[in-house]
């Protein structure tokens, strides 16, 4: 079994730059629990543990939601800010010890298909704020902007481009007023990953469903937005459950795994996207004051 060999703990993002520039193989090392879980085969042997240099605070900052990449996930789930849908994207990593050890910027650093963040960080159409390990005290960081999924893409698909911003440091969702959202995931047993996991965003104009984005993980290799379903539903008034679920089941194309069959992930999926759709409320403004249906009544966002 490898082990880690190399361990730095900087204090600051700087220094945390300046450590990776040093060391380029070095692994980002956040709760720890992707990174350092397992058998070993893949644990570096040389870590810089970001738990001092990352922000951690979520805020308002006018139009936007400010979440520090360093808050763990019962951070989010506890937040007054956060609304409804990131709550319980967060709060669907049911094992409470390692809500307190996971972090949101390791969430996306691990970008698994099962994440339970990505989906509706996508669907809200998160922005990640990143630092260039090319940074030092002598050359400061000047932090880059992204949308999440681009950001996720170039990494997966250009290692090289992805290196130039690779630490996460702060993610920021815009607050659109009228916007509906929901997640939701079906996982095996309670404690288990979001075996599949569904994120819906939309405005609702003139009767119909504007500006949706539908986010799906376990449906592949990675989690990411679906067009074709998109299209399905833009400008049209969302039509009954068992509709939806018919018009969607058939553009699902997951694999069969150890964690379920193809035909059942796509039975399931379709079934998760009829729920996402139908359940969405109101997730900021006053529209949410009237619509949302917030589980913890006294919330308004
Ligand atoms: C028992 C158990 C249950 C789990 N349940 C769930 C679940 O329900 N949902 C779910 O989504 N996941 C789950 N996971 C997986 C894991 O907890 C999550 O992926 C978690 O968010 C990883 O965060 P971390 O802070 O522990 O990251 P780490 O393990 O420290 O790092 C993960 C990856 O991200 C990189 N990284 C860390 N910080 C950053 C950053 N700021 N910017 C860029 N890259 C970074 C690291 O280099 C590494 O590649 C579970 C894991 C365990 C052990």
């Amino acid at each position: 079994m490898k082990s880690v060999q190399r361990y730095a703990n900087p204090s600051s993002l700087q220094e945390a730059l300046a450590a990776r520039k040093a060391d380029p193989g070095a692994s980002y090392l956040a709760g720890g629990t992707c990174l350092l879980a397992g058998d070993g085969r893949d644990r570096p042997e040389s870590v810089i543990d970001v738990g001092r240099s990352l922000p951690r605070e979520i805020l308002r900052e006018g139009s936007l939601l400010s979440i520090g990449a360093g808050a763990t996930f019962q951070e989010l789930a506890e937040s007054r800010e956060l609304p409804p849908c990131v709550t319980d994207a967060a709060l669907s990593m049911v094992n409470r010890n390692t809500r307190n050890r996971a972090t949101l910027g390791g969430n996306l650093g691990a970008d698994k298909s099962c994440s339970s963040l990505i989906p509706i960080l996508i669907a809200l159409e998160a922005e990640v704020e990143a630092a260039s390990p090319s940074a030092s005290p002598a050359n400061p960081p000047g932090l880059e902007r992204f949308g999440l999924e681009a950001w996720l893409r170039s990494r997966a698909e250009a290692p090289d481009i992805w290196r130039a911003a690779d630490l996460v440091v702060r993610v920021l969702v815009p607050l659109v007023e009228g916007r509906r959202a929901a997640y939701r995931r079906w996982n095996r047993v309670a404690c288990d990953l979001s075996v599949l996991g569904v994120a819906a965003s939309y405005r609702i104009e003139d009767g119909g469903v504007s500006g949706l984005r539908l986010a799906l993980g376990g449906q592949g290799p990675k989690p990411r937005r679906f067009p074709a379903l998109e299209a399905l539903f833009e400008g049209v008034a969302l039509p009954s459950r068992e509709v939806i679920e018919e018009a969607v089941s058939p553009l699902l194309r997951p694999i069969d795994d150890l964690r379920a069959s193809a035909a059942f992930k796509r039975l399931r999926g379709a079934q998760l996207v009829a729920d996402a759709l139908l359940s969405a409320s109101a997730q900021y403004g006053a529209s949410a004051l009237s619509g949302a249906s917030d589980h913890r009544g006294e919330r308004i966002w």
